[in-house]
């Protein structure tokens, strides 16, 4: 048993031939500005909705802990509830990514994520911070399980992901407010879908 932020644990070890299977087929994936994930094949995933809600009630928490005086009672009390919310957002991420590297490594044999590339996104913005903490995790349990499953992880270079287009190759920079991918040879795609597609493109050609 062990303990963590006051809540006991029971670990089990089990010992088993755990092996994944993987799918066929290649797909790109590119971190999301609409939603966490977007694939090649035209699928968006949002980030789960109590991530949202968490990390704003977290930050809430954080003001008030900032407030309060250093080596006062108050400043202790507010700190146990930070580090159990801390916990349970870790934990339910944690559940969620690995269910969602599951099921790509089960419908995939090739996996191609553009490398993590936050400078778009302002500094502060609550989906940078829920997709910073997502976003290498998912990567990280999706190298996990390819590896076990006999597929293929891809990791490509994402500059220009966003400006090109998958269809005709014009490059048309985009603003950060763009949410749709619309070019002149007539493409329209959703901004985070079309970057999928160069990343599988960079990746499997
Ligand atoms: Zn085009």
């Amino acid at each position: 048993m062990t303990r963590q932020q006051g809540k006991w644990y029971v670990v089990f070890s089990v010992e088993a031939a755990f092996v994944e299977t993987c799918g066929t087929g290649t797909v790109g994936i590119d971190l999301g500005l609409n939603s966490l994930v977007a694939n090649s094949d035209g699928e968006t995933i949002s980030a789960p909705r109590y991530a949202r809600q968490a990390h704003k009630a977290q930050r809430r928490r954080q003001r008030q802990l900032a407030r309060c005086k250093i080596g006062s009672k108050r400043r202790l009390k507010a700190k146990a509830p930070l580090a159990a919310a801390s916990a349970k957002i870790a934990r339910q991420r944690r559940d969620h990514l690995h269910k969602l590297s599951r099921a790509l490594v089960s419908r995939y044999h090739g996996i191609a994520f553009g490398e993590l590339n936050l400078t778009g996104l302002k500094k502060g913005m609550l989906a940078r911070s829920v997709h910073d903490a997502a976003w290498s995790t998912l990567v990280q349990f999706v190298r996990f399980k390819a590896a076990s499953a006999g597929a293929e992880v891809v990791l490509v270079d994402p500059r220009g992901t966003s400006q090109a287009c998958p269809s005709c190759g014009a490059i048309g920079p985009k603003a950060l407010k763009e949410r749709q991918h619309r070019c002149t040879c007539g493409c329209v795609l959703d901004r985070d879908v079309a970057a999928a597609k160069i990343v599988h493109r960079r990746a499997f050609g």
